[in-house]
């Protein structure tokens, strides 16, 4: 989905070097990246390590200790928030109890005219269609269930046209299933729009879904910025490959390399021996192993695969999540944790396996 469509125009949003600091706390350190017109972008991340930070300071409700922000390329610096063309929609963005929901769209739409030739009711009928409540504008917004009033509340965020939506964990009160859904709305409405989006969650899986790409942050500072596919298939380090997903990470000491001659077609693999067993994995042409080197590398429970594979391991069952479509099982391997996926259930000892392919190098000398 992501990666081949995704938006490829000029800069919309771009932060160069940016830092916030609350007294001895970076909240955002040192911060450098750019989302693209119309681009699908997301800020994700546990609990503490920037998001809500960067999405103010975007924004215009903060003002950075260093470095500079720029929509499509002029700096925002002083530029209050009411003046920088930014809808915004927050968690619990409560809509106005004693206005109905035409009135609280409307309210939206205050200090901007409609667009020519439509009057204020049209404007907001228009929007109440593309958040899909058409019949809501006399409703009261505490008759609707908590997806629809986020829903009205997108839609007043958007009533001015602004040039840039930002939405910081606006599904986070809801329920599970009720999120699934509304995220599927929200890139709707952010496709017909093509406006450009920066979203923040805590939820990886939510990131995956809905971005076109997704800057994975940590104590203030992205780890890596990428569309999901490659963030999922190919963490850069070991950080992102345990946030996003369920991963298994390797650590060992490489053994031997083999193969990956210009005369030769075969892969150039490694053998790596983690706690006394040799697993063989691909070497990308990235990360420049040697013997002696300690290597780490992940291979996600997809990949791993029971009484098969090229590297195999002894491994005893020792908890099962029931899932529905599959079973997600932790194996302990000799003190160390694994996780398969598998669609019949497993007890006792069981061996994985995998092939050097399935693979993904992380890095040289880590942790
Ligand atoms: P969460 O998902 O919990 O909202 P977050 O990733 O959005 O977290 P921020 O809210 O941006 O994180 O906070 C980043 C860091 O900055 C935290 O350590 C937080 O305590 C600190 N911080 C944020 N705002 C302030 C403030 N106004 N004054 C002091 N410290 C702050």
């Amino acid at each position: 989905q992501a990666a081949a469509d995704s938006p490829n125009g000029p800069p919309a949003v771009e932060l160069d070097g940016v830092t916030k600091r609350y007294g001895d706390t970076a909240a955002v350190d040192d911060v450098s990246l750019s989302v693209r017109e119309g681009e699908f972008f997301t800020l994700v991340g546990p609990s503490g390590c920037g998001k809500t930070t960067t999405l103010r300071l975007i924004a215009g409700f903060e003002e950075p200790t260093a470095g500079t922000i720029r929509f499509s390329g002029e700096s925002v610096a002083g530029v209050p928030p009411e003046d920088r063309d930014v809808g915004v929609v927050f968690q619990n963005y409560a809509l106005f109890p004693h206005m109905t929901v035409g009135e609280n769209v409307g309210y939206g739409l205050n200090f901007a005219d409609p667009p020519e030739g439509m009057s204020r009711s049209e404007r907001v009928a228009e929007l109440l269609e593309l958040v899909d409540l058409p019949d809501a504008a006399d409703r009261d917004p505490e008759s609707l269930s908590g997806g629809q009033q986020q829903r009205v509340a997108m839609a007043r965020a958007l009533a001015p046209g602004p040039d840039l939506l930002l939405l910081d964990e606006p599904m986070s009160a809801l329920d599970a299933q009720l999120r699934e859904r509304l995220r599927v709305q929200v890139r709707r409405i952010q496709s017909e729009l093509g406006i450009t989006t920066v979203y923040v969650t805590h939820d990886q899986e939510e990131a995956l879904a809905i971005s076109d790409r997704v800057a994975v942050m940590r104590d203030g500072t992205p780890e890596q910025i990428a569309p999901p596919r490659t963030v999922y298939r190919e963490p850069s380090s070991r950080f992102v490959a345990e946030f996003v997903g369920d991963n298994n990470v390797f650590v060992g000491r490489v053994v031997d390399v083999e193969g990956g001659d210009v005369d030769d077609s075969a892969p150039r693999t490694a053998g790596v021996d983690v706690g006394g067993e040799i697993l063989r994995v691909e070497v990308d042409d990235v990360i420049d192993v040697a013997p002696g080197d300690r290597l780490t590398f992940c291979v996600r429970p997809e990949y791993l695969r029971i009484g098969d594979g090229e590297s195999r391991i002894r491994a005893t069952v020792e908890s099962a999540e029931f899932l529905g479509e599959t079973t997600r099982i932790t194996l302990d391997w000799g003190g160390r944790d694994l996780v398969v996926r598998t669609r019949d259930p497993l007890s006792g000892e069981v061996v994985v396996g995998f092939d050097p392919a399935d693979a993904h190098m992380i890095g040289i000398g880590e942790e």
